[in-house]
């Protein structure tokens, strides 16, 4: 089923929903099922599984010299989904990106994905690879998601890259978009990155999963403003609980975000791990518990291989 399905027919219903990451290569399917048997109880109706770009590492040669080599740690997502709903019964959503792909090698994953039954994606551009400072769309790729949205929805259209190709088969996928409560960091501005997100909509994106936030404001105020730009897709809030003192620095550097000032002193005050992990799981209760009061279709868990910690969350709030 599409995820916009499982949110209508929750009739206001509050879902909740779990991301998983791929394990690095090398490793098999029992990372992803050690995260997801002990979640599974909250009846997800979806999980996602995300991508991640090929990096560049440096590998030394027998001539002394380092060689710049390109490599997918993390490869596996369609694959990793296929698994995930037949274990659970329940539906997947591979995050797809730009990077990395060609028009056609997209095409080809989106033929696959539908030969698999998976009907759900989430449509996004990737981030830049390190080194290279800003995102580098691959050759005869796409440069932002609204190309790739645009791609899908012509597949479910019957149209593929091949004009040749007539009465193509009409895909049926539900199209997700990332959303970006506290601006995306190249937006010129907040306005500039809603009239994107408008686009995507009006390209045939269904729904929208927002970056983390950690102040509710932020998005009770992008729901708002959405809504006055006649977004109307669901506007599913994406969480991660802050657990860590390096996360104080690294998540404002990474993800662009602003952290509230009590949470961060309250994790700053305590000296021991277990009592700052507490103090994130309260904090991810308390906003989830006021999203879901104020009607949020869905709570979508960044689990980030802490289980333990999503599960007290859940089991807080569900
Ligand atoms: P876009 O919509 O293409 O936007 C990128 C930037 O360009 C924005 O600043 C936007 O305002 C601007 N823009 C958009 N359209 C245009 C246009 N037509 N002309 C000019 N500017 C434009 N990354 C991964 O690599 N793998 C994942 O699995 C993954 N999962 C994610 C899940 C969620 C819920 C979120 C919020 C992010 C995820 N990301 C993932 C990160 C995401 O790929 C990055 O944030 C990326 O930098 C932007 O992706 P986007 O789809 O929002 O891009």
């Amino acid at each position: 089923m599409k995820v916009t399905e499982y949110i209508e027919n929750a009739n206001g219903n509050t879902l909740i929903s779990f991301e998983v990451l791929p394990p690095l290569k090398g490793g098999g399917m029992k990372a992803i099922f050690d995260t997801l048997d002990p979640l599974m109880e909250f009846k997800p109706p979806f999980i996602d599984v995300t991508y991640h770009r090929e990096e560049f590492i440096y590998v030394k040669k027998s001539t002394g010299y380092y060689e710049k080599t390109a490599i997918r740690k993390r490869p596996g997502t369609v694959g990793i989904c296929a698994s995930i709903m037949h274990r659970y019964g329940v539906d997947a959503v591979p995050h797809l990106i730009c990077g990395g792909f060609t028009k056609e090698e997209t095409e080809n994953v989106l033929i696959d994905l539908n030969f698999l039954e998976i009907h759900n994606v989430l449509a996004l551009r990737g981030d830049a690879r390190k080194f290279d400072g800003k995102f580098i769309p691959e050759k005869g790729g796409h440069s932002f998601a609204i190309d790739m949205v645009k791609q899908v929805s012509n597949m479910n259209n019957g149209k593929y890259l091949d004009p040749n190709i007539e009465n193509g088969e009409k895909t049926d996928f539900c199209i997700g978009i990332a959303g970006y409560p506290e601006k995306h960091f190249e937006a010129p501005n907040m306005d500039q990155d809603l009239a994107f997100a408008k686009e995507k909509v009006e390209a045939g994106a269904n729904y929208i999963v927002t970056q983390m936030f950690f102040d509710n404001n932020y998005y009770f105020e992008y729901v708002e403003k959405c809504r006055a730009m006649g977004i109307d897709v669901p506007i599913i809030p994406g969480l991660k609980p802050l657990t860590k003192k390096y996360q104080l620095t690294s998540i404002p550097r990474l993800f662009y975000l602003n952290l509230p000032n009590e949470l961060a002193c309250a994790l700053k005050k305590e000296d021991n791990a277990e009592a700052r992990r507490q103090v994130g799981i309260e904090w991810c209760i308390h906003q989830s518990k006021e999203l879901k009061a104020k009607g949020a279709p869905c709570l979508h868990y960044y689990t980030m291989g802490d289980v333990e910690t999503i599960r007290t969350i859940a089991e807080g709030v569900f």
